[in-house]
C-alpha cells in the first residue's frame, strides 16, 4: 500500500516521487510506503490552505461544526478498520486502540466541533464610559505536527480546534505512524471538507516538519513531540513571531503514601507504568513509595508485572504489544544498560522478548522495574519513554517533593493518599502542569493540558485550545 499526501482536497504523490518504508513493529517487516515529501509539497499545501482560508473562516461555526461531525460519523463507521490500522502501524494491542485511540480521536473531533458553538468572547464594561469587546478571529494557516505514540488521538487533538475556529491547516503526522492520518484524509474527502482546509504532508521531521516551521505564511505551530525537537522548532519559529504551542516530554513522578487506597493504587500503577508499552507522555516512570509500605509494594508490584503478557497486538491477552520501532527499542534497552551501570538492580524484565513465527522479528520488550538508583542519576532524570520504571523509597513529604521536582521536566504527577490536606499541599508544591490524585489519566477534555519547565509551553484542551488558535482583538467603544 502506498500512501498519498492530502493537498487541496486531493490525494496526491509527493513531488520527489520517492517513498519511505513503513514498518509493522509487531513483525519488523515493511508493509506500506510513505511519501518522502519535501518543502515543495509543504509549499503546495500552504498555498492550498491560504486559498481556502477566506471562505472557511467566513463559514458559520454551525456549518464548520457540521462538516467536522460528518467526519466523526465516518470514523465511527470505519471504527474497526481504523482500530486495526492503528494497532498495526504502532504495535499496540488491538484492544487498546479499540478502547482508547480511535474512540478518543472521534471524541476529540466531536468535542471541538460542538465546543465551538459555546465559545463566546468576553466583554468588559467601563461603568458608563465605554464598552470593550474582544473578537477572537482565526489566525490563518496553522501548522500541526504530531508524534507516533497515540497517532490519530494526538493528531485530531490538534487539528480539531484549529479547524473548528476557522483556520486552515498544514499537518504532519509522525512518519513512523502515518497510516490512520492517511485514512482520515480519505474520510475528509468523503465528508466533503472543502478543499485546502486541511492538508496533510507525510514525510520526515527534519524535511517536512522543518519546512512547515520555516514557512512564513504558516502563522502558528502546534507541536507535540520530544523536548529537543520542540527546542529546535522554537529556535526557528520564535524570531518569526509565530504563535507556539509545545507539548513535550515528561519524567513523571508517581508518589505513593502509606495511607493510600492500596488495591486501587496498585492496579492503577500497573496501567500508569506500562500502558501503551510505557509510551505515553503521561506515564509515571519514577515511582516513589513511602518507606512503611515499600517492601509490600515492591513484592506485589514485581509479582504482577512479571506476569504481564507481552504478545502480538491481536492477542486479546496481550497486556503489552510491540514498541514502535527498532531504534526506539534499542534506545530503551540502552537505558536499561545505563541503569545497571549507575548501580540499579533490575527486579523484573530488562530484556527484549522474542516471540515466534511471523512475530519473531518484532520489537518486544519485557516490562521492567529497577530499584536502587539515586534520584538524580541519568536514568531518573532523562525520558526513556518505554516500559521501564524505577522504584525509590521516601520518608517525608519534603524529601519526595525534592526528588519529584528534581528533573528538567514538569508534565504530570500522580499522588496517592487518603489525606485530603496533604493531597492539596502536594498539588500546590509539585512543579507540574497536571496533577492526578488517586487516579491516573482521568481526562476531561475541557481542562488545560500541558506541562511546565522543559515539558512545554502553552496549554491545549477546551477553551485554551480555542484561544491558541485565535487572535484576540479588543474593540473599545466610548459611550
Ligand atoms: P519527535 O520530537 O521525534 O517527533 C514529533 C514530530 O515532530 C514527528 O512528526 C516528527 O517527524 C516531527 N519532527 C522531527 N524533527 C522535526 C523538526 N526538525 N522540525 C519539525 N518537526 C520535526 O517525538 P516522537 O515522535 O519521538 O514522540 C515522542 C515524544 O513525544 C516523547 O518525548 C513524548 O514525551 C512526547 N509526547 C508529549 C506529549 C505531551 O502532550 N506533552 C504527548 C505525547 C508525546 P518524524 O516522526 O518524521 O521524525
Amino acid at each position: 500500500m502506498t500512501l498519498r499526501n492530502y493537498i487541496n482536497g486531493e490525494l496526491v504523490k509527493p513531488h520527489s516521487d520517492k517513498y519511505l518504508d513503513n514498518y509493522d513493529p509487531s513483525t519488523g517487516k515493511v508493509y506500506s510506503l510513505i511519501p518522502d515529501s519535501d518543502e515543495r509539497d509543504v509549499v503546495d499545501a500552504t498555498n492550498a490552505a491560504k486559498a481556502a482560508f477566506p471562505s472557511w473562516s467566513a463559514t458559520s461555526k454551525e456549518k464548520r461544526s457540521e462538516v467536522i461531525l460528518k467526519i466523526v460519523d465516518l470514523i465511527n463507521r470505519d471504527f474497526d478498520k481504523l482500530v486495526a490500522a492503528e494497532s498495526k502501524d504502532n504495535g499496540k494491542p488491538i484492544w487498546l486502540a479499540e478502547k482508547v485511540d480511535i474512540p478518543r480521536a472521534a471524541s476529540n473531533l466531536h468535542f471541538f466541533a460542538t465546543g465551538i458553538l459555546h465559545f463566546a468572547s468576553e466583554a468588559h464594561m467601563m461603568e458608563n464610559r465605554a464598552i470593550n469587546y474582544t473578537r477572537r478571529d482565526p489566525i490563518g494557516v496553522v501548522g500541526c505536527i504530531s508524534p507516533w505514540n497515540l497517532p490519530l488521538y494526538l493528531f485530531t487533538w490538534k487539528i480539531a480546534p484549529a479547524l473548528a475556529t476557522g483556520n486552515c491547516v498544514v499537518a504532519k503526522p509522525s512518519e513512523i505512524t502515518p497510516m490512520t492520518a492517511y485514512l482520515l484524509s480519505e474520510l475528509c474527502v468523503e465528508a466533503g471538507l472543502p478543499k485546502g482546509v486541511l492538508n496533510l504532508v507525510h514525510g520526515l521531521g527534519p524535511k517536512v516538519g522543518a519546512a512547515i516551521t520555516e514557512h512564513p505564511d504558516i502563522k502558528a505551530i502546534s507541536f507535540t513531540g520530544g523536548t529537543a525537537t520542540g527546542a529546535q522548532i522554537a529556535r526557528t519559529a520564535a524570531p518569526m513571531f509565530k504563535k507556539l504551542s509545545l507539548e513535550l516530554g515528561g519524567k513523571n513522578p508517581n508518589i505513593i503514601f502509606e495511607d493510600c487506597n492500596y488495591d486501587k493504587m496498585l492496579a492503577t500503577t500497573l496501567a500508569s507504568s506500562f500502558a501503551n508499552q510505557g509510551q505515553i507522555c503521561l506515564c509515571g516512570s519514577r515511582i516513589f513509595i513511602q518507606r512503611g509500605i515499600y517492601d509490600r509494594f515492591k513484592a506485589d508490584f514485581v509479582a504482577k508485572v512479571a506476569k504481564r503478557k507481552v504478545s502480538f497486538p491481536s492477542d486479546p491477552e496481550a497486556k503489552l504489544g510491540a514498541v514502535v520501532s527498532k531504534p526506539h527499542m534499542e534506545k530503551v534497552l540502552s537505558y536499561i544498560d545505563l541503569a545497571k551501570e549507575e548501580g540499579g538492580t533490575v527486579l523484573t524484565g530488562g530484556h527484549q522478548v522474542h516471540l515466534e513465527g511471523e512475530y519473531a522479528q518484532g520489537y518486544y520488550l519485557a516490562p521492567t522495574i529497577i530499584e536502587g538508583l539515586a534520584f538524580d542519576c541519568r536514568t531518573n532524570q532523562e525520558e526513556i519513554f518505554g516500559p521501564v520504571v524505577t522504584i525509590t523509597p521516601f520518608d517525608t513529604e519534603e524529601e519526595v517533593l525534592l526528588m519529584a521536582n528534581s528533573t528538567d521536566y514538569g508534565l504530570a504527577a500522580t499522588i496517592w493518599t487518603e489525606n485530603l490536606t496533604r493531597a492539596h499541599r502536594m498539588a500546590n508544591e509539585i512543579q507540574m502542569g497536571i496533577v492526578w490524585i488517586n487516579c491516573w489519566l482521568l481526562r476531561d477534555l475541557r481542562t488545560p493540558f500541558g506541562g511546565v519547565k522543559s515539558s512545554g509551553v502553552g496549554r491545549e484542551g477546551g477553551f485554551e485550545a480555542f484561544k491558541f488558535f485565535t487572535e484576540a482583538k479588543n474593540v473599545c467603544i466610548e459611550l
